[in-house]
């Protein structure tokens, strides 16, 4: 669903801009709102969520979908934790659908799906690593990373319930809009992947906006 968000970008808080391949881990605190802006369009953004005072709780693909009784996410739905508590929600969307069941990508899933010198290539997986060992002190770990969300990334569902990677159908300056329910950490990698259509075989830069309550 489109629905576009009555927040303006020179009010905001702060704005940060994570290079193609790169990653943001950052606390975003209850009532706060974050927008995800593909600057160039066409750009896959794979994002985890973690309480923040209690990083065991995280976001949950399947409590959300069930919830919600839908396989897409977009403006309205309610991004529920393991705990099947709310921890944000998607309150606008100029994109219009974005993918919680394709996985991120990860050099194992490189090498299996295209071929075995696809390895050494940068993954999602690489960026969440580096992002946790780089702030150690939260305390997450790789037993932390589970099912996420492909901001942006196009998964449509065929008939039979087959995945398929398909073309994006985001364009520059789309966005997708939360407000968090509760004190959260957002991990973003800003995917570098070259191997098929989620980032139109270009990775480039997104923009995350955060504005007070
Ligand atoms: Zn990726």
């Amino acid at each position: 669903m489109i629905k576009e968000s009555t927040r303006a970008q020179e009010n905001a808080l702060e704005s940060i801009v994570v290079a193609a391949g790169d990653y943001l881990l950052k606390k975003v605190k209850k009532g706060q709102s974050v927008r995800i802006l593909d600057l160039e369009g066409n750009q896959a953004a794979d994002t985890l969520f973690y309480k923040a005072d209690d990083i065991s709780e995280r976001y949950s693909a399947m409590d959300t979908i069930r919830e919600q009784g839908n396989v897409y996410l977009t403006a309205g739905s309610v991004l529920m934790s393991n705990l099947n508590n709310p921890m944000l929600e998607i309150v606008a969307d100029t994109c219009g659908r974005h993918d919680t069941l394709g996985g991120a990508c990860a050099t194992e899933s490189n090498t299996v799906r295209y071929s075995l010198e696809k390895r050494c290539m940068h993954a999602c997986r690489d960026s969440w690593m580096l992002a946790l060992a780089e702030h150690e002190n939260i305390g997450l770990s790789k037993r932390d990373i589970t099912h996420n969300i492909n901001f942006f990334m196009n998964v449509p569902i065929t008939p039979e319930g087959g995945l398929t990677f398909e073309d994006g159908i985001s364009a520059a300056g789309k966005y997708v809009e939360m407000t968090a329910l509760m004190d959260v950490y957002i991990l973003l990698s800003n995917c570098p992947q070259l191997n098929n259509p989620c980032n139109g075989y270009n990775p480039t830069p997104v923009e995350v906006l955060i504005w007070n309550a």
